[in-house]
Formats: C-alpha cells, structure tokens, sequence
C-alpha cells in the first residue's frame, strides 16, 4: 500500500496538472499567484442559515441572513469582519430563517446582485426583504441551475446547481443550491433543498460536479434532506449542520447524524461550535488559516466588479466552433473584459432554432462557454443546455450569436 501511494506521488510529480484524484476535472479553477485565502463562514444565527464568503480577492458575498430575531447578532457579525459592501447577496428560498435578517443587511450594505429562487411567499417578512432590495438598488437575478456566479479575480468559481424545475409543492426545493470552487477545493452550499431536489442535481449533473470537500447539510440536517445517494455522490471531507441549541423541530434529525457516522464524515454543528469558518488555499481545506501553507494575503483593496458589454460595447466573444456530430457549440470571450451574455441569442440558422442564454451567465475573459445539444447534453460547469432534441446535425447549418440588443455578433458557416 506504501509502495502504491508513493507511486501514485511519482506520477503526480511527473504530470503537470497534479493530481485531483478524478473529481472535478470540468472546473476550470486556477489559484492565481498572490491570491488570498477563500473563506467560508457559517454564522452561528440559531436555528436558520447565514453564510459569508470571502473570495480570494477579499469581495464578500452573504447567502442567507438568518431570522429577523437574529438580524443584529448577523450585522454585528458582519461589522466585526469589517464587510463593506456585497458582491453578491443569495437570498436561496423565502422562509423566514434564511430571509429574515436580509432587510437589514440590505438597509445596511450596498449590495451589487440578489440572486433570488423565482418563487414569492405570502409573509410580511418577505415583502420587507422585496422591498430592501428595491430600495438597495441591487440588480435581481433568478437564481437556477446552470446560473454562475461572480466570484472576482481571484480564482475561485461558482454555479447553481439547483433549482432544476419551475414548480414545487414545497418551498424548501426552491432553494438555490451552489457549488463553490477554489482550485483543487470546493464547498456545495445546500440552502433547505429536499431530497427531490437533491435528485434533479444528480440527474443534471456529473459524478464530477457533485463532488465536494465540504457540504452544508441540507433542511438543517432535517430527515427531508441528505439522501445516503446524495451524500454518496458529493463525499465530502467535512459536513457542516447550521441548526440551533434546543430547536423546537429536534433537529438535527438522528437519521442524518447516523447516516454520516455510517459514511465516517465528520461534521461540525453551530449549536456545539458557534460560527464555523472553513479556509482554503485553493490545495486543501482547513478550519484555521495557520494549518494551510502561507498564503501571501492579496492586500488589493476590494475589486469593482468587470465591466459588462453594456457599458462598453466593446466585446471580442466569437462563436469558435460548432461540432455537428456532437452537437456542441463553443463560444469563446477572445476579449480583455468579462461579458454578460444574459439574453444572448445563439441561432441556428438553417431550423431558425434558437438559444437564449440565462440571465446571470457570464462569460470571463478568455474563457469558453459550451452550449450543448441532443439527448446526451448535461450541464455543468464550462457548459449549458440548449435543449435534448438534434441542433446541428444538418449537412449546412450556419451558426449566428446575437447580443441581447439583437445585434450579430459573431458568424459561423
Ligand atoms: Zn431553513
């Protein structure tokens, strides 16, 4: 066994690319040199969910906001990590214990995107959050599968997972789920999605996508979550319950504590730790920064967010290829800048079929954006589904992209 580990070492040192042992090849996440440490910290806000990301460039992006009871211990929080404003705001489904405090965060914060389920809720909670975001002047974007993240310079990545449908009997599946990449590490952040939920992100996506080191059970480790399939296919290192002492639900439910211990993950509770943050250097994970190599801390101030086409007008992205048999059309952004491509329009010409990318997807500068069709199309990261019918397969079709004024910006014959 020592002999094969050391092997294994050999051939890692002997490949440039290292060695991820077979997860996660898709994401293209790449530490960059000076970069910082990417933080997570789940807020201990009692029995609700509230995340603070902090990107290797030092932007900040808040999913959830706790209860409205836990609002001031949530902006205290805030306060002591110095945040100065938001890069985002991920609002992942409208109960109460993840949308309550999200007023106050929204009066107190400038907050640049919410990303919000297509869902509305019949509570004066979320008509108070409706209208802290208007009054924020924050863009809205729906938050669903496919759908990535602006995550700035640093490097790290990420994408919705879920929600996969329009309609659910139950709010809780509306939750926005999303995979969090840095390098070689990555977190998938679960909101309250159910084990229906779970199953359409298992349909949707790769072994690969689903992979991750750290996973925030869902539903508060409630039973209604964390199917053993699921926590199979995400295996993570570490799971973490955001759940309060004494909750009046009796959560976490002992079904979920058991089918962890059975999995041997070891998990961290808010109740027992208070707020839990987890670093990574983009190599591994670790619940201090002192336990990863010494990362120079970026000391760049905070990142304006890239502009977009609309602001300048100025955009390089070209269709790069379309490959009939495998019906995959590659867009490619040969630009200095990173462009919006929501409401972008991919035509095929010869059935006048047509692909209107989701609001939210950017394409970065230098990066290639995969549109896939016909029946074996998956989304994932790096590409998404125009549909499961045949596009392409014509003996002459031209490819044409349109920007979201409607005017051509790249041809393919
Ligand atoms: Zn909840």
């Amino acid at each position: 066994m020592k002999k094969f580990t050391a092997l294994l070492l050999l051939l890692c040192l002997l490949l440039t690319f290292g060695c991820t042992g077979g997860k996660d090849l898709n994401i293209h996440s790449a530490v960059k040199e000076g970069s910082g440490l990417l933080e997570v910290h789940i807020i201990d806000v009692g029995q609700a969910d509230a995340i603070l990301i902090r990107t290797p460039d030092q932007g900040d992006l808040l999913i959830d906001g706790g209860t409205n009871a836990a609002e001031d211990d949530l902006l205290d929080y805030l306060a002591s990590q110095n945040v100065q404003r938001l890069q985002a705001v991920i609002a992942t489904h409208p109960h109460e214990d993840h949308i309550g405090g999200l007023d106050g965060v929204l009066n107190t914060y400038s907050a640049e995107i919410v990303y919000m389920p297509k869902v509305t809720h019949t509570t004066a909670t979320f008509e108070r959050f409706i209208k802290a975001v208007q009054n924020n002047g924050a863009k809205t974007v729906q938050a669903k599968s496919g759908v990535s993240l602006d995550l700035g310079e640093g490097g790290a990545q990420g994408i919705f997972l879920a929600p996969n449908s329009e309609e659910y009997d139950e709010l809780n599946n509306y939750s926005a789920v999303l995979k969090l990449v840095y390098g070689d590490t990555s977190f998938m952040l679960t909101g309250d999605a159910e084990k229906l939920s779970e199953g359409e992100i298992m349909t949707q996506y790769s072994a690969k996508s689903l992979a991750a080191d750290v996973l925030k059970v869902g539903h508060h480790g409630s039973k209604t979550s964390t199917s053993a399939e699921f926590l199979a296919a995400v295996a993570p290192q570490l799971a973490v319950i955001s759940v309060g002492k004494d909750n009046d639900y009796g959560l976490p439910h002992p079904n979920t504590l058991t089918l962890l211990e059975k999995e041997k993950i070891p998990y961290l509770r808010t109740d027992e730790e208070g707020t839990i943050v987890i670093y990574s250097d983009g190599k591994k994970i670790a619940l201090s920064p002192d336990e990863l190599e010494a990362t120079q801390v970026s000391a760049t101030p905070i990142q304006p967010l890239p502009t977009t086409d609309n602001d300048t007008k100025q955009t390089n992205v070209i269709i790069e290829s379309v490959d009939r048999k495998a019906e995959i059309a590659q867009i490619r952004n040969e630009g200095d800048n990173d462009v919006d491509l929501s409401g972008w329009v991919l035509v095929s010409v010869q059935g006048d079929q047509r692909y209107t990318f989701a609001e939210g997807t950017i394409l970065k500068a230098g990066e290639s954006l995969a549109v896939l069709s016909g029946p074996n199309a998956k989304a994932d990261i790096g590409q998404v589904v125009w549909t499961e019918k045949n596009i392409w397969n014509n003996d002459y079709d031209p490819a044409e992209l349109y920007d979201a004024a409607g005017q051509l910006v790249s041809s393919l014959e």
